[in-house]
């Protein structure tokens, strides 16, 4: 890093403390590394997160997604709706399964997939939807379910980035057939690299159990054909010790959010849903004018700050046309928030002073235009 201010405020932080360090020593030094008691610990005790659903460890939330697409049988030929303005993961779980995606515009105040606009994206072929909750926000999942029965559509929440989120009292992770959670350094806890799926549905569970241990429940007698998704135990304890601070994090983040909100009156700042439990993976404000120069200003007062997601996926390269050009998307609030958005720090290690300076900064910053 050059030219970095000393009181730079980094835009995340992740977490590695004592606990997560002595957890991860005390399961090396047991020699027994890989998937074991403690990733059945973990999955145990995040049920707590999704209202008691099943869960299944996986290495990545990616893996989570994928897996998940694997165990529902989606394939080749069918049709997968998913928001163009997300992390490409989401999309690239439907292609990796070789299913086609189909892009579907958001809501201009929630960033998450708009449910008329799923509604308007089904054809024969669709064969699921794919909402995110984005930036901890959950998505219009009342309407989604009510969209995905009409259609016959099975639901898979990408939770990535939502942990604890819910809306009208039930969690994230607990509406669809599935909900695949992240464990990425970045995220709201963390276990260094990995994922989690949750499901009511027991056989699933199952299934997707074989499918993350090449079709084994049984060594060596293999049932179905199978990846290896595995999580490691050392991986497993590093997220059980962050598993009991998420609770405190996510309030420390909501109260980040609501100081935020009161103090920053020259940028838009993220409206909340009614019945929608925010759990602030993001704080993502929107600039009215020229957002570069918002943005240099907000680094030239020290405060880390990032576009999430500056282009959305259907102008990435592997999801243009064979012509090179984006597919015929009609998706105006999804390319108008990529156009608009900054995130700026909100996690739970600020402290008040920081939450001061970050605040002025946007002010200072929303107003430079
Ligand atoms: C982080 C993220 C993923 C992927 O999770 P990994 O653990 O990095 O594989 C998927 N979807 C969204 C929305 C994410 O933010």
């Amino acid at each position: 890093m050059t030219g970095q201010r000393p009181d730079f405020i980094p835009p995340a932080r992740p977490i590695i403390g004592e606990a997560e360090i002595e957890a991860a020593v005390r399961v090396l030094r047991s020699g027994m590394v890989v998937q074991g008691p403690e990733v059945a610990a973990f999955e145990q005790e995040f049920g707590e997160v999704v209202a008691g659903r099943h869960c299944v460890a996986v290495n990545s939330g990616t893996s989570a997604l994928q897996l998940t697409l694997l165990a529902l049988g989606v394939g080749p030929g069918d049709e997968v709706i998913v928001p163009s303005f997300s992390f490409a993961a989401s999309a690239n779980a439907v292609r990796l399964v070789g299913a086609e995606v189909v892009f579907a515009d958001i809501e201009r105040d929630s960033f998450c997939l708009d449910p008329d606009a799923v509604a308007a994206a089904v054809t024969p072929r669709t064969v699921a939807v794919m909402p995110v909750h984005l930036y901890g926000h959950p998505a219009a999942m009342d309407k989604i379910m009510a969209v995905a029965e009409r259609h016959g559509l099975a639901v898979v929440e990408d939770a990535a980035q939502a942990h604890g989120a819910g809306l009208h009292g039930t969690p994230v992770g607990a509406f669809g057939i599935a909900g695949c959670f992240s464990f990425y350094p970045t995220k709201n806890m963390h276990s260094l690299e990995g994922g989690m799926i949750s499901t009511a549905d027991a056989g699933f569970a199952r299934t997707l159990r074989l499918l993350r241990n090449q079709g084994m429940e049984q060594r060596y007698a293999n049932e179905i054909v199978g990846a290896n998704m595995r999580m490691t135990d050392v991986a497993a304890a590093i997220g059980r010790v962050q598993l009991t601070q998420l609770a405190e994090w996510t309030a420390q983040r909501q109260a980040n959010a609501k100081y935020l909100d009161s103090k920053i009156t020259n940028m838009i700042t993220p409206p909340v849903a009614d019945a929608a439990r925010h759990v602030y993976h993001q704080y993502t404000v929107r600039v009215r004018g020229d957002r570069d120069a918002a943005q240099e200003r907000l680094t030239e007062q020290g405060i880390g700050n990032a576009v999430y997601y500056p282009t959305p996926i259907h102008r990435l390269k592997p999801y243009l046309g064979a012509d090179g050009r984006p597919g015929p998307w009609e998706l105006p609030e999804t390319d108008r928030a990529a156009a608009e958005v900054i995130s700026l720090p909100v996690h739970p290690t600020l402290e008040q002073s920081d939450l001061e300076r970050i605040a002025d900064a946007a002010n200072l910053a929303g107003g430079a235009q």
